[in-house]
């Protein structure tokens, strides 16, 4: 099983889309916990990222300045 790395600012893809019909979410807080911000209409969640790392799909735009 392929782990998965994410870091602050990457855009990622849950397993279940928010309700808004938006599945694009930027993470804005990490740690234990770990804080995501839809991209469609703002709204945030936080969660624990044992939780977090369970529901993310993918990461999409890797906020890291390169
Ligand atoms: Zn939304």
């Amino acid at each position: 099983m392929e782990a998965k790395t994410f870091q602050l600012d990457d855009v990622v893809e849950m397993k279940k889309p928010h309700p808004c019909g938006t599945n694009r979410w930027r993470i804005i807080r990490t740690g234990m916990d770990v804080r995501i911000k839809c991209e469609g209409c703002g709204h945030s969640v936080l969660m624990p990222r044992a939780e977090f790392e369970k529901k993310m799909r993918r990461v999409l735009e890797s906020g890291a300045k390169t």
